[in-house]
C-alpha cells in the first residue's frame, strides 16, 4: 500500500474546514499594498494618514509570518483587530483533501467560493520535494480553454479563472502545511529539502493557461517574489505556457520569471494536433518571441518542454528536428514521459527510446533532463490535476478503510 493520509478523520478534516475563509468577508490577500491601504481606508476603519503603515504591518503578517487569523497580528491593537475582522479576511481555503505520495509528493485538492453566480470550484496544487529545493506545481484556472489532444485538463471545459488571492492562497496554504512559515513546526515524516525553505521554486504547470489568465497571474507572482514578502527568487519562479506569442513577451518585461514552453512537436503540422494554439500562433512565431524574451541569456535560459509520445514524437528525426529548431536559443530541454489517462489514445515512449532521445540532445550540448514521474500513486503528475479526484477519492476511502480493518497503517 503505496498511500498514506494526513487527513483521515472526520475530525482533521472538520479543523481544517473551521480555519477556512467566511465566505463573506472579502479577502486581503492578492491585493497590492496600494490597494490593500486604499481597501482599509475605505472601509473606514483606517485613517488615510496610517494607510501606507497599517499596509505594510499586514504585508509583514500575511506574507512574511504567514499569519492567516487576524488574532495573531500582534503589534495590532485588539479593537482594530477586531474591526479587520469585522470586515476582512486572511483566512486560508478550504483543504477538502490532502495526499501524500510514497515518495514525499503532496496534493491538495483546494475548494474556492463561487465567484458571482458560479459554483464552488475545486483546484489541485502539488508539491514536490527533491534533495535541494521543494518545488510547488500551482494552478492558474479551473480547466483550460485550450485543447491539447494529450492533457487531460484539455478535455475539461474552463470554469474560471483563479483570482490572484487563490493563486497566492496555493503558495501559503502549502506552506502553512509543510511548516515553511518562521517558528512553524514541519509534520512528523514530511519530505522536504534538508536545508532551506520548504518551497523553493514554483512552477505555473497546474490547471490552465496562465497567460490566458495574465493579469491575476501577474499580481500573484509580483506578490509571491516581492523582497518584503514571501520573497521567492524570480528566478526559481518558472511561468509555463502553451504558446500565447502576444503575452510572452509581457511576461518577461511585466513578471520578469523564467520562462518554459510547451513545445512537443518541431514541426507545424505535428504540433497543430497536439497543441492547437500552434494554428493561430504557428512555430516561426513562437520561436521568435522566444528569442526576444526580455533578459534571455545562458544563465537565464528558456525551458522547452517535451512530452514523449510513442511513436508520435520520439524518433531520433523529431530529435534533430528539436535541435535545428532551437539552434541559438538559450535553452534547457524538458523531457516528459507522457503520463496517461483514462481514455487517451496516446502512450508513452519506451524508456530506451527517451534515453535514446535524451542522449541525441545532450550530445548536441543542451542538459536535457528526463522529468522523473513523481507521485504516481497520487496521479500528481502536472497537466492530470484534477481530473482524476473524484474517482480517487472512492477509491482511497476503500483503500484505507481495507487497511484500518486489517489493523496496519496509519490512521
Ligand atoms: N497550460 C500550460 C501549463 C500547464 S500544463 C502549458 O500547457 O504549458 C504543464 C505541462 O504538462 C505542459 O508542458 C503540458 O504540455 C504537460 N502535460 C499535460 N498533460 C500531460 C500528460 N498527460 N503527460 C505529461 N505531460 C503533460
Ligand atoms: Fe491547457 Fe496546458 Fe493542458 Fe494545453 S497542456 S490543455 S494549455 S493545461
Amino acid at each position: 500500500m503505496t498511500l498514506s493520509f494526513d487527513l483521515t478523520t472526520e475530525g482533521a478534516r472538520d479543523a481544517l474546514r473551521a480555519r477556512a475563509a467566511p465566505a463573506e468577508n472579502p479577502s486581503l490577500i492578492g491585493l497590492t499594498r496600494a490597494e490593500l491601504g486604499a481597501a482599509l481606508v475605505e472601509s473606514g476603519i483606517v485613517p488615510e494618514r496610517q494607510a501606507r503603515m497599517r499596509a505594510q504591518q499586514l504585508w509583514h503578517w500575511m506574507y512574511v509570518r504567514g499569519v492567516s487569523d487576524f488574532a495573531g497580528m500582534f503589534n495590532i491593537s485588539k479593537d482594530l483587530r477586531a474591526e479587520l475582522g469585522k470586515h476582512f479576511t486572511v483566512a486560508r481555503p478550504e483543504i477538502v483533501e490532502e495526499q501524500i505520495s510514497s515518495d514525499g509528493t503532496r496534493k491538495w485538492l483546494f475548494r474556492f467560493p463561487p465567484r458571482g453566480a458560479g459554483r464552488p470550484v475545486e483546484i489541485e496544487t502539488v508539491y514536490i520535494p527533491e534533495e535541494g529545493r521543494g518545488t510547488l506545481c500551482i494552478s492558474s484556472q479551473v480547466g483550460c480553454t485550450l485543447t491539447c489532444s494529450f492533457c487531460h485538463t484539455g478535455t475539461q471545459k474552463l470554469v474560471r479563472n483563479l483570482t490572484a488571492e487563490e493563486i497566492l492562497a496555493q503558495l501559503l496554504t502549502a506552506r502553512d502545511r509543510l511548516g515553511d512559515f518562521p517558528d512553524r513546526d514541519t509534520p512528523d515524516g514530511a519530505v522536504v529539502p534538508a536545508e532551506g525553505r520548504k518551497v523553493s521554486n514554483i512552477v505555473m504547470m497546474g490547471m490552465g493557461e496562465p497567460l490566458y489568465n495574465f493579469e491575476a497571474v501577474k499580481k500573484a507572482l509580483l506578490i509571491a517574489s516581492d523582497g518584503d514578502g514571501l520573497s521567492l527568487s524570480k528566478r526559481r519562479i518558472t511561468l509555463s505556457t502553451s504558446g500565447v506569442v502576444p503575452e510572452i513577451f509581457r511576461t518577461g518585461d511585466e513578471i520578469g520569471v523564467m520562462l518554459a514552453i510547451s513545445l512537443h512537436a518541431t514541426n507545424d503540422d505535428l504540433r497543430d494536433l497536439l497543441v492547437p494554439i500552434n494554428k493561430k500562433y504557428p512555430l516561426k512565431e513562437l520561436i521568435a518571441a522566444c528569442r526576444a524574451y526580455p533578459g534571455l541569456s545562458n544563465a537565464r535560459r528558456i525551458t522547452f518542454e517535451y512530452v514523449m509520445l510513442k511513436d508520435v514524437n520520439d524518433s531520433i528525426e523529431d530529435a534533430k528536428g528539436l535541435i535545428k529548431l532551437l539552434k541559438g536559443i538559450p535553452a534547457k530541454i524538458n523531457l516528459i514521459p507522457f503520463n496517461p489517462w483514462p481514455g487517451t489514445n496516446y502512450q508513452c515512449s519506451d524508456w530506451e527510446t527517451i534515453e535514446k532521445f535524451a542522449d541525441y540532445i545532450n550530445n548536441a550540448g543542451y542538459a536535457s533532463p528526463i522529468r522523473t514521474p513523481r507521485g504516481r500513486d497520487i496521479l500528481a503528475a502536472c497537466g492530470q490535476l484534477k481530473s482524476e479526484s473524484e474517482r480517487m477519492r472512492k477509491v482511497d476511502r476503500l483503500a484505507l478503510e481495507a487497511m484500518m480493518i486489517a489493523g496496519h497503517g496509519e490512521a
